[in-house]
């Protein structure tokens, strides 16, 4: 296969991280513990204010799966879930050996709907089967409704676990940063994020002692003792200190990385928006990322289809990607309960990602413009 020219969301380094590697290297601390890692926890945490507890990880998945976990999910437990979702967002899910009970998003945020979910809850309170955690979904670099979610958690004291995988940056309301959401949230360092660690993730909680228990259960669960004696089962899932020293170099541009993503966006849909295209929505008091530039074509206004614009752009070695397909449709889940109307299930049928890297230059965002624009042009 040949190698992609323009990419969908490449690693955008600052220039600052070898620096921190290095320092790393010097002190020998290339380990699951160390310096940079403490201090990685701490930019972080005071990035997102409120006096959270971070703890770093090997992965945002492995994040998910500790939180589920402190949060008391377990076997034949019911976790409620977005469906439209990355599957590192729903298998920590499976781990637990819980069952997933998918909702749909409101057209309005592309986030999950919030009506649809405090009607359902209701009836679940009546007939006495609450799901143990409720785990909405930050979209495309948007934040959740948090408001009404953490009201609704407190109201059938449900625990929520919001995945912010995909927000590190955004802004929930003028005071409030996504990743500071419900008992926990939940970061991504993968490759692609806005940031990147190479891999890696966090656990955001405000609850002390669940970082506390993070922190021993991610070091397999060791009990104090000068052997290794265990009374539980952990995982090794710390992330390593030369990851979180890329983290430091990262976080200190993480700002303008979320300024350049915006701008991308705003370019794509000042140049592409016309009948039959729209653009992720941003409801009033959320303020996204724009992690991925997320566009919709209706075929039956245009005459070209997601698909259209997908294999034009990859003939010319451009990557874009459809929307998540909706967790409710994935042949794993094909027997899980789904709530909602569809709006998910279109998105996904006319849904698009188009290349959003930080580094991509305005000359390769024209191109991919140009493309679109004569294929619309064509019809
Ligand atoms: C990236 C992502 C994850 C998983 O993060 P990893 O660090 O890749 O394990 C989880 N949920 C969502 C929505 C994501 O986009």
């Amino acid at each position: 296969m040949q190698e992609m020219r323009i990419f969908l969301s490449r690693p955008h380094m600052s220039g600052r991280e070898q620096d921190w590697v290095a320092k790393a290297f010097d002190s020998n601390f290339v380990t699951p513990l160390g310096p940079q890692l403490d201090a990685f926890e701490k930019v972080v945490g005071d990035y997102l204010g409120h006096g959270l507890h971070c703890v770093a990880l090997s992965s945002g998945s492995a994040a998910l799966h500790l939180a589920l976990r402190l949060a008391g999910v377990g076997q034949g437990d019911e976790v409620w879930i977005s469906s439209m979702t990355f599957a590192g967002g729903i298998f920590p899910v499976c781990y637990q050996g819980a069952n997933p009970r998918f909702f749909d998003l409101s057209p309005d945020s592309w986030t999950i709907d919030t009506d649809l979910l405090a009607a359902e809850l209701a009836k679940a309170a009546k007939e006495n089967r609450l799901p143990k955690a409720i785990v909405p979904t930050d979209l495309y670099g948007q934040s959740v409704d948090l408001g009404p979610l953490e009201h609704l958690a407190a109201q059938y004291q449900v625990r929520l676990i919001v995945d912010s995988a995909e927000s590190l940056g955004a802004l929930f309301q003028p005071s409030r940063k996504a990743g500071t959401g419900g008992d926990a949230a939940i970061l991504s360092f993968n490759g692609n994020k806005i940031i990147t660690t190479s891999g890696g993730g966090m656990l955001v909680t405000r609850h002390e002692e669940w970082a506390k228990q993070a922190r021993f259960l991610a070091t397999q669960a060791r009990d104090p003792a000068p052997h290794y004696q265990h009374s539980t089962v952990g995982y090794n899932y710390r992330l390593s200190n030369i990851c979180a020293a890329i983290g430091l170099g990262q976080m200190e541009v993480l700002d303008t990385r979320v300024q350049r993503r915006r701008a991308i966006f705003d370019r794509y849909r000042t140049a592409l928006s016309r009948a039959g295209v729209d653009f992720m929505p941003e409801p009033k008091g959320r303020y996204s990322t724009r992690w991925l530039t997320a566009m919709t074509i209706d075929p039956t206004l245009t005459g070209v289809s997601r698909e259209d614009i997908r294999l034009a752009l990859l003939a010319e070695l451009i990557e874009s990607r459809p929307l998540w397909k909706p967790m409710h449709m994935q042949p794993l889940f094909a027997s899980a309960p789904y709530h909602g109307t569809g709006v998910d299930e279109a998105l996904f049928a006319n849904g698009l990602c188009l290349p959003s890297g930080s580094d991509m230059t305005d000359d390769q965002q024209d191109e991919v413009i140009g493309h679109i624009t004569r294929l619309l042009d064509r019809r």
